[in-house]
């Protein structure tokens, strides 16, 4: 029988705790005889190795089949240059399925390319909203989700913002949430960082800060405005701030200089999950961050005005704080009075969505309708 290709994409940090499991479980069934391959492009989008190939070597992520090294300063150039060399590798390497995940620039361009050769996409992730057209992530969802034909979800709501748009249930597949996957399997093999004695750390008594939304970190006054209050409101704990590239670049540029937030370098996945897990509470503005608080009951507060992941807040740990900094003055003060709100696990983020997806693909019988 003729085996299912699967071509996978992955460019960002986000995409590669999405991506570990799938290729896993086809891994998996592949060596039990089911009839389905993969090959993994990563497109280059992000390169360094903190923020690239360190999730390969700890999520144990095969090295990708081609790297297509497709960089751009601004969204247009990247998306053009991940386009053109992705339409490349699909002419000479057709498969029967594309799969995108998530929500970065290359998630939108691959689709694109694949389906303009007449390849199904199938994205992860699919259907969620923040309704925000400023971010360029909200821009991503929406054309990818407009050109896919196969859509797996990891929320009711998801699936629910999907057929108001006219997309037919026998192509929305509930399957849970592949980046829980990851982090239940790699639960046992979280790691302290380096820096937890230099730091003098003791669990449940520091913070945890992550920052890299343009809307957050490119303007002067905003980022120094969080900092300020950042600063002021964790009191003695204090602050990690494994800073993003587009962060760092910025704060030099402003000529920001910080005490109680303790800046290091952008973290293995392994050693920001034990920080995580350990932590009083989280100060975000990640969309992945507030879904493993919520796994992990750890208080979780987001700098943003919305979230395409509301089940964070409704179930989780999660509090939406908008974007003005005073917001986190009485957040705080119930971090620091042990009145955080408990959270639930939102519903299939069971560690077995990559299993879902899987059965799902071969279930579709791709080989027979585009062969
Ligand atoms: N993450 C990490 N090291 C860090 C910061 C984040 O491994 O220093 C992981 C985090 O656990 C989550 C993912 O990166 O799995 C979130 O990525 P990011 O915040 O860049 O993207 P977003 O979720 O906002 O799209």
């Amino acid at each position: 029988m003729q085996p299912t290709i699967v071509t996978i994409v992955a460019g960002a940090r986000p995409n590669f705790m999405k991506i570990a499991p799938i290729i896993a479980e086809i891994e998996r069934v592949r060596q039990q005889g089911a009839p389905i391959a993969y090959r993994l492009v990563h497109t280059g989008q992000h390169y360094d190795g903190k923020m690239s190939d360190s999730f390969f070597e700890q999520l144990g992520i095969p090295e990708p089949h081609v790297n297509l090294g497709a960089r751009g300063a601004t969204q247009a150039e990247q998306t053009a240059a991940i386009m053109v060399s992705f339409e490349k590798d699909l002419l000479e390497n057709r498969p029967h399925l594309v799969l995108v995940v998530g929500d970065v620039t290359s998630t939108m361009a691959c689709a694109i390319a694949a389906q303009k050769l007449c390849i199904p996409v199938a994205h992860v992730e699919a259907g969620i909203r923040s309704g925000d057209w400023t971010m360029p992530e909200e821009i991503n969802r929406i054309v990818t989700d407009s050109i896919t034909n196969y859509f797996f979800t990891t929320t009711e709501m998801a699936g629910e913002a999907l057929r108001k748009t006219g997309v037919e249930d026998h192509r929305i597949f509930f399957v849970g949430n592949t980046m829980i996957d990851t982090l239940l399997r790699q639960m046992p093999h979280f790691r302290q960082p380096p820096f937890w004695d230099t730091f003098g750390l003791m669990p449940r008594q520091y913070l945890v800060l992550t920052l890299h939304r343009p809307s957050n970190v490119d303007s002067e006054d905003q980022l120094k405005a969080l900092f300020e209050v950042i600063e002021r409101d964790s009191r003695t704990l204090p602050v990690i701030f494994p800073a993003h590239p587009r962060t760092t670049k910025n704060m030099e540029r402003f000529g920001i200089r910080l005490n109680n937030v303790k800046v290091v370098e952008p973290m293995g996945y392994l050693e920001f999950n034990y920080l995580v897990q350990h932590a009083k509470g989280v100060i975000t503005d990640s969309g992945g961050v507030t879904e493993e608080t919520t796994v992990m009951d750890v208080p979780c507060m987001t700098i943003r005005e919305n979230t395409e992941r509301p089940e964070t807040c409704t179930m989780g740990t999660n509090e939406l704080l908008g974007t003005r900094p005073e917001a986190l003055e009485a957040a705080m003060n119930r971090l620091l009075k042990d009145a955080w709100k408990k959270g639930s696990i939102p519903p299939r983020w069971d560690g077995h969505a990559a299993e879902r997806i899987v059965e799902a693909i071969l279930s579709l019988n791709l080989t027979a309708s585009h062969a």
